[in-house]
């Protein structure tokens, strides 16, 4: 008889997704929906939360179908989601009482920038690990109570619930029974104190929200309550969720001190698991809750490039000089060198660890000879170089880096995933499964439920597809770094 498979739900910014996993890890169906991208006005980004709803219930229905025509059974649901994006729905209808605003938006920035200069920020920080940055969902729930009328009264009865995508999907696959998030999506939220595992009532204090709205935390392998009958056709239990980078560092078996991932989509994210120490930052990376199992938390650092795959995406869209991500591979590797070529994409500013958000994108080194393959060249590396400034942070910070685990769209990129290792100097691991994030929440799930009996079972599933080892003289290294540096210094809006 076989082993019963587990479903995977990555509900994410874009669209939503269902994936049944085996026990080894391989994934036996998947289905995707998109869903619709809402810009009310310049900054802002919206979903509506039925057709979030809809999309999740189709793909689940579509791979549920695909099991029971080939006489399998699933065992128990995993879900990892969009991070911080917020909705805020009615506790007896279910309904939202407003789009969910999404991770992206920017409207909060004046109330980031108003909380800042009253000197909260320090505060903020240390109790979760956070910076006071629209990004996170605490200043959207202020928001809505603020411009949704009667909201606020209405939540003070304990008429309306907060969540996060996984609440509000908990919410709706249990027929309204349950209201709850994980430890990774609340400390999302600027709401949680990341320290002693609670929602934080001076967080809540400054933000203005009433208690009575957020969800109970749960570990990431719990049990999240079972599907209503009605919902899914059969009763499952929910039993693992995460946050999707976190998500993706499970499916990645990232689960000792030191160990690291970097999943390079049209952003990249890198996730350093710090053990049972939180680390806090002198340089802006963010400390974050890595997952939480049988009641102890693991914590990593987090930094974020905000464009990767999306310089790739601009040499295609944009300057048409490529038709498909792919060739980018064999331009650059035409190329014995850079050429002196080099692009800081920074398209909307610059992240961590300069915090630059006036800086703009430029190219340095063009001569009469440079052409498409330079520049695409020039985009790889790009995304090597960005990495290597997220690492020298998190190295100041006083972690130790010592191989890294890539994921992501990207990677399948030999090219860019041995220059990666080339600039980084350390060593750069692909797995045969890249599907890592749903894969991260069908094992916490396969935990919860039994199918998996410890971590070390999901360690021996994980295989590598390939390594690249760094095969770089250091005198070229450091000259590509010192160009690289140079072409940051020169894009800096304030030197
Ligand atoms: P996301 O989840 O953010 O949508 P994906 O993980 O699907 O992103 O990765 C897609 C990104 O990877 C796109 O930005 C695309 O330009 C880039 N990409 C895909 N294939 C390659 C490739 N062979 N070389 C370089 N970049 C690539």
């Amino acid at each position: 008889m076989s082993e019963p498979l587990i479903l995977s739900i990555d509900q994410g910014t874009t669209s939503s997704r269902a994936m049944l996993f085996e026990k080894d890890g391989s994934s036996m169906a998947v289905a995707q929906r998109e869903f619709t991208q809402i810009y009310p006005q310049s900054g802002w980004v919206e979903h509506d939360p039925e057709e979030i709803w809809d999309t999740t219930l189709s793909v689940c229905k579509e791979v549920l179908q695909t099991a029971a025509e080939k006489g399998r059974t699933v065992a128990a649901i995993g879900i990892t989601n969009q991070r911080e994006t917020t909705v805020i729905w009615d506790r007896k209808t279910g309904k939202a009482i407003h789009n969910a605003i999404v991770w992206q938006d920017r409207r909060t920035a004046p109330f980031c920038k108003e909380l800042k200069n009253a000197g909260h920020e320090e505060k903020v920080t240390a109790r979760t690990g956070l910076l006071l940055d629209p990004y996170f969902s605490g200043t959207k729930v202020n928001w809505l109570l603020d411009n949704v009328p009667g909201a606020r009264e209405r939540a003070e009865q304990g008429e309306l619930a907060f969540g996060t995508m996984d609440s509000f999907l908990i919410w709706r696959l249990t027929g309204g029974q349950v209201h709850a998030t994980d430890t990774t999506n609340a400390c999302r939220t600027l709401l949680f104190n990341i320290h002693n595992n609670q929602w934080d009532d001076d967080q809540l204090a400054m933000l203005n929200v009433p208690k009575n709205l957020l969800p109970t935390v749960h570990d990431c392998a719990a049990d999240f309550g079972q599907t209503d009958k009605n919902v899914l056709g059969a009763s499952l239990p929910i039993c693992g969720v995460a946050g999707d980078q976190h998500a993706a560092s499970i499916g990645q078996v990232c689960f000792e001190e030191g160990m690291v991932k970097s999943t390079y989509g049209t952003g990249c994210f890198v996730m350093l698991n710090t053990g049972d120490k939180a680390i806090a930052s002198k340089n802006k990376m963010l400390t974050t809750v890595a997952y939480r199992l049988n009641g102890k938390t693991t914590y990593a650092i987090e930094g974020s490039i905000f464009v990767a795959g999306a310089a790739i995406q601009w040499l295609r869209d944009g300057l048409g000089v490529i038709k498909s991500a792919d060739e980018t591979e064999s331009m650059a590797k035409d190329l014995s060198n850079n050429q002196g070529v080099y692009l800081v994409p920074a398209f909307t500013g610059m992240g961590a660890p300069y915090w630059d958000p006036d800086a703009r994108g430029a190219l340095y080194g063009l001569t009469r000879d440079t052409g498409p393959k330079e520049l695409a060249r020039a985009a790889l590396e790009s995304v090597c170089f960005q990495t290597m400034d997220l690492f020298n942070a998190i190295k100041s910070d006083g972690a130790s880096l010592d191989t890294v685990r890539v994921d992501g769209g990207m990677v399948k990129n030999n090219w860019l995933s041995q220059t990666l290792s080339d600039i980084l100097n350390v060593p750069v691991q692909r797995p045969m499964q890249t599907e890592t994030t749903a894969l991260g929440a069908a094992y916490l799930a396969g935990l919860q439920c039994g199918i998996y009996q410890s971590l070390d079972d999901l360690t021996a599933n994980w295989q590598q597809d390939q390594a690249f080892t760094p095969n770089m003289e250091q005198a070229d290294r450091e000259q590509a770094i010192a160009g690289w540096e140079n072409a940051v210094k020169r894009t800096r809006s304030t030197l």
